[in-house]
């Protein structure tokens, strides 16, 4: 099999990996003209500082001896396989990135042989590149449950993230799932590398400390293939987070992929609004100070698929209602529906020298049209701010107005929308009405 039929296989084989998602842009260089695209392999992701990057996205083996009831690539399954060698790896990149098609490396794996044979080829990928090549690109490594300390020590020294992927919530739908799985051999990896990382960054090492594993470590989570509630997922996230200092959960809603009893039948969607949810609850936990028991609790251990989970907790807590943007401090401001972290802390900068306007908020970036509920402001009409929930909840859920406009046949007459903001309500609407 020539390395283009295995390119083929193990880029399309490394898609349900969400740490970065594929481009998928194909297109043949015009005659005489130059460059092509192919959706092998070359997927997008961000950096820190939010630049996007093009990244070789790859398995580099799919022939797994495990068979997870949830894996497209599991060993019951009948499909092709192939497995490239750490050189035809180490040249692919090399030659993609001297093409200017790529920033970095993304290598996965199936487990080929055993963990520490699978870990081995994955290791010995990045250290060449890095020592035998110079190669100064981003690489993200899978890190194989069950491989040895010494490996995991390697894969950290020449790696700049590693993840090991937690797939399934609970320990008991992994033992369901994919019974030669299990938590330990997941934690093990994650653990590992988080010790280091202290010892490492504490500078305990030696001298001339090398730098291990820069972009930290991230783990995905399949939503949707069991039964757990968004509470037990948001759980096991704060942990990692908390514990094992992750920089990132991912979440996987569910692709139906293989005929399986234990699992959601063929035809069912993929959650994406559950997804949806549960990145922006992440987003809370990370950014807005929010504890995961703060966004969902026993009473509610789901989110509102229709609600984000910011305006769903705000509803919960009336009492902290209204805001006086004026005088509350930074973490309750940062609390409210329709204000981010940029608002928040122009808010809190600009207050100090003058009285906050409304046309301030907006330019500072403020959703006023969701913010107007909680804030308290003399310039919003009082009965915005007798707030009650089962008020302002049908508001907020209010379909948008706007229209994609056909190009080729427009509308003889463009309705416009009509400026005020409640279209249902009749018990007050015209109060409701900012600005
Ligand atoms: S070990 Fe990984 S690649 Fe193998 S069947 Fe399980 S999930 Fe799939």
């Amino acid at each position: 099999m020539d390395v283009r039929e295995k390119l083929n296989i193990l880029s399309a084989a490394a898609k349900y990996d969400v740490s970065c998602t594929s481009s998928g842009s194909r297109r043949s260089a015009p005659p005489r003209g130059l460059g092509d695209a192919c959706p092998a392999g070359i997927c997008h992701t961000w950096s820190s500082d939010g630049r996007c990057v093009s990244l070789l996205k790859i398995l580099l083996s799919n022939a797994c001896k495990y068979d997870c009831a949830y894996c497209a690539n599991r060993r019951s399954n009948d499909i092709p396989r192939a497995t490239f060698t750490p050189k035809e790896v180490i040249d692919l990149t090399l030659e993609f990135y001297r093409r200017n098609y790529i920033e970095g490396l993304f290598l996965s794996s199936a487990v080929v042989g055993s963990p520490d044979t699978t870990m081995e080829r994955l290791v010995r990928v990045a250290k060449e590149l890095r020592r035998v090549h110079r190669f100064g690109g981003y690489i993200h490594l899978k890190s194989i449950p069950g491989a040895s300390e010494a490996l995991l020590h390697e894969a950290g020294l020449y790696a700049d993230r590693t993840s090991v992927n937690i797939e399934v919530p609970s320990e008991r739908s992994l033992t369901y799932l994919a019974p030669e799985k299990n938590y330990a051999s997941v934690y093990a990896p994650m653990n590992y590398f988080a010790e280091r990382k202290i010892e490492y960054s504490a500078g305990r090492i030696g001298r001339y400390t090398p730098n291990f594993l820069p972009a930290g470590q991230s783990t995905q989570m399949i939503v949707g293939a069991s039964g757990e509630s968004d509470l037990q997922i948001l759980t096991l996230s704060a942990g990692f987070y908390k514990q094992q200092r992750l920089k990132r959960v991912y979440f996987s809603g569910y692709v139906p992929v293989n005929a399986d009893k234990r699992l959601p039948a063929l035809t069912t969607k993929p959650p994406l609004v559950r997804e949806h949810r549960l990145y922006q609850a992440d987003w809370l936990m990370r950014f807005y100070k929010f504890d995961y028991d703060e966004i969902l609790d026993a009473k509610h251990p789901n989110l509102d698929l229709n609600l984000d989970p910011k305006a769903g907790w705000a509803l919960r807590h009336p009492e902290f209602f209204p805001v006086d943007l004026q005088t509350a401090d930074y973490e309750m401001i940062l609390r409210v529906p329709g204000i981010g972290v940029k608002s928040a802390q122009l808010i809190v900068s600009s207050r100090r020298y003058c009285k906050i306007r409304l046309e301030t908020l907006k330019k500072m970036g403020v959703v006023l049209k969701r913010a107007k509920y909680f804030i308290y402001h003399p310039d919003i009409p009082a009965g915005v701010r007798q707030f009650y929930p089962e008020m302002i909840r049908p508001l907020l859920l209010a379909p948008a107005k706007s229209q994609q406009l056909d190009l080729f046949n427009p509308p003889t007459t463009l309705a416009l929308p009509s400026p005020t903001l409640a279209p249902a309500a009749t018990t007050g609407p015209q109060l409701l009405a900012v600005g």
